[in-house]
């Protein structure tokens, strides 16, 4: 029996409605192909979802996203009943939820702790709210462990114990295990919850309600399925609102690809599978047997040390820290399948052959007439010319007689007969033959098959950055999909309390975040999916809420400001803290310290927050990173050595980067080194590498030129 509805929650926890605009981290509703709906409070969600499930005709898939039940050890506990939907009933007596989504989730976590043996598991709550059993930090002694089975198995997840902060999914899932029981005990028989009250198969009940992850999705695939969509309405730009609607399509294909009541079966390995099933619950979509490869296939995670400099290690000049960071790095993005024409700028994940020959078979490489070369006798040549013509995708099929000639044109197979072709340009013709001087050679103007590709034959490595020439190098074979890395997400933030964005006023003493706009498109530019985490003041608690937030959405951090060793040096002061931090001394300018460690498994880059050394060290040390942690090769950037147009004095020990430009054929730089002079970076094309030892620069001596398009997705 399959699905004729699928609707698809993404939850929300908040404590008052949400505004009338549409904004992401709230409630949206998807059903089907339609767009979804953005609900203001959970009152108003759960009217519309019961009135969905009452109108729909057919058997509906009904998926929300949050947990369905919790570690192990819980319900029993609580409700002396080793069942997820125990805890779940015993919620929906404890929650309150009004109508404008006033709540009293934290008292309920506190009751709950006070009455759980133990310390009670449950902690976070807002700084301004106390309760005697809940605490804003972590529970220590632990009496249930943090996750269940299925997070076990995913990166980066937040335990259900947690309420508050950032990331946080602890009071979604209360508030939101209320209204589940609720809707239950309404829809009764109809409603079948998996796995917990059906075991490991596909229930036959109307309605089958089940746990999902939207973040399990893509969203650069899934904007595809937006075609269609009233794009004036806010609810497009909304990355939630696309994953609902994304979940509910992607559901309906596995069904038509008859892979959907797989994932209803019980997973592969589970230590307990009946235990999991009735206490912990799965996550829809989630196989084991998927989840393995990607564990295998993605390389172990970067080692917490990934960043540790040898002992005593005072300056270190670029060459050596670019080795350590090739040495340490690898692929952190995991592989999907996507079609061709959505390839360019990511990254092959396995290496590609041909499916057919291109050209498929032998043809003509110019307009003219063909015939067999051995039909010639001595020249001037003159041949019958056959009614009809050889064409483009219209072939000839009839064989041409031995001394005869047919009309064909470019890209036209060879007719049965044709070995040869002459150019249109060489033959008078009168219609009814041809002439034309001797010299034609055996098979001249012609193309044969397999020329350009074989079958079978080698086409792209593993590790390619896919550009436009690859798309129609791959095209030409027909190949339609390709297994590609996920674009790397890299996360910017920038620190500091003077800086301001351009929508607000800045006073004497702010300026204006340079960096952020600057990185984020950087990022767009290599071909990375950029990801916004704002601007943090200099204040370490918000900071740390900023990596930690940071490390959930994105593969890799990039910050500004704060890397060095001053009093608001906070970035390098927080990653010291983790103990996975190295503060890298590099002989380079401009450049300051570069800070580099790791935030929840998440490597770090903390840039200087000076805008021409965070460019430069963005593209000297963030960029070649990045690229191995997409899956693909280290790249060094193409240089050039061309006549310098200035002169420099430099000293020994750094390596100097300078702002630079071509003009007629010679290398000008930016008046001065200043690396608060932004106009400069815009003022260039390029950089001026000079390499560490002293140099005396004079006009017509060679320097070596990277242009900025060197550092660019395509180009290496
Ligand atoms: P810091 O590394 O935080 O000590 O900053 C060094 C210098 O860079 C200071 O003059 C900052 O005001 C400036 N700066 C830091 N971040 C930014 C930014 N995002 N945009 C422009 N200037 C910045
Ligand atoms: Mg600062």
């Amino acid at each position: 029996m399959s699905f004729d509805s699928v609707i698809m929650v993404d939850w929300s926890a908040s404590n008052t409605p949400s505004p009338a605009k549409p904004k992401k981290d709230a409630i949206f509703v998807g059903q089907d192909d339609r767009q979804p709906v953005y609900c203001r409070t959970r009152a108003d969600a759960m009217a519309l979802i019961e009135e969905r499930l009452r109108s729909t005709p057919g058997r509906i898939l009904l998926g929300f996203d949050f947990a369905f039940g919790f570690p192990p050890g819980f319900a029993e506990a609580l409700t002396g009943r080793a069942e997820a939907r125990a805890v779940w009933a015993d919620l929906a007596c404890r929650i309150r939820d009004g109508k404008n989504n006033e709540n009293n989730r934290f008292q309920v976590a506190d009751a709950i702790n006070a009455a759980t043996p133990g310390e009670g598991p449950f902690w976070g709550r807002p700084v301004g709210l106390t309760l005697p059993h809940l605490d804003m930090t972590k529970r220590r002694t632990a009496a249930y462990p943090e996750f269940r089975a299925i997070e076990g198995h995913s990166k980066g997840a937040k335990s259900v114990w947690q309420l508050a902060g950032a990331g946080a999914v602890g009071s979604q899932t209360l508030i939101g295990l209320a209204h589940l029981h609720r809707l239950c005990e309404a829809f009764g028989d109809e409603i079948a919850v998996w796995p917990q009250n059906t075991g490991w198969s596909k229930p036959d009940a109307r309605i089958t309600l089940v746990e999902i992850y939207p973040a399990l999705l893509n969203r650069a695939p899934l904007d595809a399925l937006c075609e269609g969509w009233d794009k004036s309405d806010p609810v497009y730009e909304i990355p939630d609102a696309v994953q609902v609607r994304g979940l509910c399509h992607a559901f309906h294909q596995a069904q038509k690809q008859g892979l959907l009541d797989r994932f209803f079966a019980e997973p592969a390995g589970l230590p307990d599978p009946a235990q999991i099933a009735r206490e912990e619950g799965w996550i829809l979509g989630v196989t084991t047997d998927e989840i393995k490869p990607q564990k295998t296939l993605q390389p172990p995670p970067l080692r917490n040390d990934c960043f540790a400099l040898p002992p005593g290690v005072d300056w270190t000049p670029v060459d050596d820290a670019l080795a350590l960071l090739k040495e340490r790095l690898t692929v952190v993005t995991p592989v999907d399948t996507a079609p061709l024409s959505a390839a360019l700028g990511r990254v092959l994940a396995d290496p590609l052959t041909a499916p057919r020959a291109q050209p498929p078979a032998p043809n003509s490489a110019v307009d003219g007439y063909g015939f067999a070369h051995a039909s010639l006798g001595d020249g001037p040549h003159r041949l019958p010319l056959l009614q009809g013509r050889a064409a483009a995708g219209v072939p000839f099929t009839d064989p041409v007689p031995h001394g005869a000639a047919i009309r064909i044109l470019t890209g036209a197979i060879l007719p049965d007969g044709v070995d040869t072709v002459v150019l249109e340009e060489d033959v008078s013709t009168d219609g009814q033959a041809i002439a034309f001087r001797d010299g034609v050679k055996p098979g001249a103007n012609t193309r044969k098959a397999g020329e350009d590709v074989e079958k079978g034959e080698h086409l792209l490595t593993k590790g390619h950055v896919m550009r436009p020439a690859d798309i129609a190098h791959l095209a030409s074979v027909g190949i339609e999909t390709v297994p590609l890395h996920r674009r790397l997400r890299v996360a910017v933030i920038s620190t500091g309390d003077e800086l301001r964005d351009p929508h607000e006023d800045a006073g004497t003493g702010q300026i204006y975040d340079a960096n952020r706009p600057m990185l984020l498109s950087l990022i767009a530019d290599l071909g990375y999916t950029p990801v916004d985490m704002g601007r943090l003041p200099d204040d370490r608690r918000v900071i740390r809420e900023g990596l930690s937030d940071a490390a959930q959405k994105a593969d890799v951090i990039l910050t500004s400001g704060g890397a060095s060793a001053g009093d608001e040096d906070h970035i390098s002061a927080l990653l010291t803290e983790t103990g996975a931090m190295s503060m890298w001394r590099i002989a380079i300018k401009p450049g300051r310290p570069l800070a580099l460690g790791m935030w929840d498994n998440t490597p770090v880059f903390g840039l200087p927050g000076n805008p021409v050394a965070a460019l430069v060290c963005a593209l000297i040390f963030a960029r070649p990173a990045m690229s191995v942690l997409a899956g693909a090769k280290w790249r060094t950037p193409q240089g050039f050595d061309l006549p310098a147009a200035f002169t420099k004095r430099k000293k020994p020990g750094r390596r100097e980067f300078l702002r630079a430009r071509v003009v007629d054929g010679t290398v000008q730089v930016f008046a001065s080194e200043g690396s608060g002079r932004i106009s400069g970076l815009s003022w260039a094309d390029g950089l001026v590498e000079i390499e560490d030892g002293a140099r005396d620069i004079a006009p017509g001596d060679m320097v070596r030129y990277i242009p900025y398009a060197s550092f660019l997705a395509c180009n290496f």
